[in-house]
């Protein structure tokens, strides 16, 4: 097994530890080990990443968008061939199994691969002038440094939908990465440093969250504001943008719907939405929550949920048959606890879970509460674990307005036989994100982005690099 690293910061093309001297431990949730170190930076860290960020955007967006191509495949070449040490590095610091995490790594390189082939595309326009002799164009240019806040959950992925897309539009980027889960998403960023990419267009840093924030989105270098985490701190970051007229992507928090009709698959529909949800121990911002089902199929599909719950083998991450890790945090669990005892209170059955497991290692059921009257909190609050709720309906129009009854607005499932509940599913549910009668989210050329308190803006599909990029006008007279 790969030695678990200290993880330093890297400012200017060069790792090393925080100026203070200051580190911050991390844990193994399968332990509650610590198992290294991470870098915490200071005023004096942050203020050295800024300058080398604004020296990097100069050199970087100079470098044709072939030639940065070119390295981003190179990095993305490299993440893959060292993917199953970082695998296990990843499991090591956020619990997941580590097939989990493979698949996390080789996704990543896909997104890398996605974003340097849009690094081409970054076209503007020619448009029809009233006056001859006028030509008339839009060109679109690198927004300039970006600052990126990143969390636990998905410690590279959160990371690489961001660094690429600014990557490949030509903008440099400090992040911010998760202090409990730093090895991963710097051995991610090393790939990049290997393959090319020169001093000072990608920043690394740790430390306190909300220091760290408040300082660089302030920071007159930086121009573009990118978030991934909760609704609550996405609405203050996105306010601190707002007061110094950065540009901002806020992907946060969902409570996502899951509308089964009686017509549907439901073997299927058990199968694939079980598997799904708890799946990262459900520490997913699309994690399928409420589960509105039809009638007439609610019972079937409660207990053959319960089963397939029942089913999840939990272990360490590192066991070849575990199926479902710990949770990344301890935090989770009391939260977690108080959310399901509150649902019980509140009359839900608890069919299956409901507990932490054991007292070493931050390990939980697979829960699933059934019959939950909306005013549990479980019903309104996101549960970012691995607990599904289980609710009845009687009419498509019950159910759609039960989905759109929160301000969330990330992702939805459907499953129906259906082509007209289909068809109102797309339509009527108030989510960035539906897929219906099969999984089908989150591949880098797709849109990945929230509506609503779920945050704006799409780090997937052909308008992500927008989100990178000015759209300027220029006009000129023969
Ligand atoms: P939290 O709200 O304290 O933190 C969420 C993330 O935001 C963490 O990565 C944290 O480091 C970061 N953060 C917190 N305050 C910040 C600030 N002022 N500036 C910059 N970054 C800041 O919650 P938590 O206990 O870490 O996670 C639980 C909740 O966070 C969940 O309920 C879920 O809603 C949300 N979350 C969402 C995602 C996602 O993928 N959308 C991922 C992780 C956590």
């Amino acid at each position: 097994m790969p030695s678990y690293p200290d993880t330093q910061l890297l400012i200017d093309g060069t790792w090393g530890p925080a100026k203070g001297g200051r580190t911050i431990p991390v844990l193994d949730p399968a332990t509650e080990e610590q198992i290294g170190t991470v870098a915490w930076a200071g005023t004096e860290d942050l203020d050295a990443a800024l300058a080398a960020a604004d020296r990097g955007f100069r050199t970087w967006a100079a470098v044709s968008a072939f030639e940065r191509s070119k390295m981003m495949r190179k990095a993305a070449d490299l993440l893959r061939a060292r993917a199953d040490d970082i695998a296990v590095m990843m499991t090591r610091e956020q619990g997941k199994p580590v097939a989990q995490s493979k698949v996390e790594v080789m996704g990543a390189a896909d997104t890398i691969d996605w974003f340097a082939e849009e690094a081409r595309r970054t076209y503007g326009q020619i448009i029809p002038a009233r006056a001859p002799g006028v030509t008339q164009m839009t060109v679109k240019l690198p927004v300039g440094p970006v600052a990126a806040f990143t969390p636990w959950n998905f410690p590279i992925n959160q990371v690489v939908r961001k660094l690429s897309a600014a990557l490949a539009a030509g903008c440099s980027i400090i992040v911010k990465a998760p202090e409990e889960t730093p090895a991963s998403p710097a051995e991610m960023i090393r790939c990049f440093v290997d393959a090319g990419v020169p001093a000072g267009v990608i920043g690394l840093v740790y430390g306190v969250p909300a220091e760290i924030s408040e300082y660089l989105i302030k920071h007159p270098v930086i121009r573009k504001v990118t978030f991934t985490g909760s609704t609550p701190v996405g609405k203050l970051l996105a306010s601190m943008a707002g007061q110094h007229m950065k540009r901002a992507t806020m992907e946060l928090g969902g409570h996502a719907p899951v509308i089964v009709t009686a017509d549907a698959d439901i073997d299927a529909a058990i199968a694939t939405m079980a598997t799904h949800k708890f799946r990262n121990a459900g520490q997913v911002c699309v994690s399928p929550t409420r589960f509105l089902i039809e009638d007439a199929v609610a019972d079937r599909f409660i207990d053959g949920f319960t089963e397939a719950a029942k089913a999840i083998k939990v272990g360490p991450g590192m066991d070849a048959d575990s199926m479902m890790g710990p949770l990344a945090n301890d935090r989770r669990i009391p939260a977690l606890e108080g959310l399901i005892n509150d649902a019980v209170d509140h009359g839900a059955r608890l069919t299956t879970g409901g507990k932490r497991i054991g007292n070493k290692g931050w390990f939980f059921e697979p829960t699933v509460l059934a019959d939950v009257p909306v005013k549990a909190k479980i019903m309104n609050d996101e549960p970012f674990g691995p607990v599904a709720v289980i609710n009845r309906f009687t009419s498509l129009d019950e159910a759609i307005a039960e989905a759109n009854r929160l301000p969330f607005g990330l992702a939805a499932y459907g499953w129906t036989g259906s082509a007209e509940a289909a068809d109102r599913m797309a339509y009527e549910v108030e989510a960035g994100m539906t897929t219906i009668n099969h999984l089908g989210l989150a591949l880098p050329e797709v849109p990945f982005g929230g509506i609503k308190d779920s945050g704006y803006g799409t780090e997937g599909g052909s308008e992500a690099i927008e989100a990178y990029l000015d759209t300027r006008f220029v006009t000129r007279a023969r």
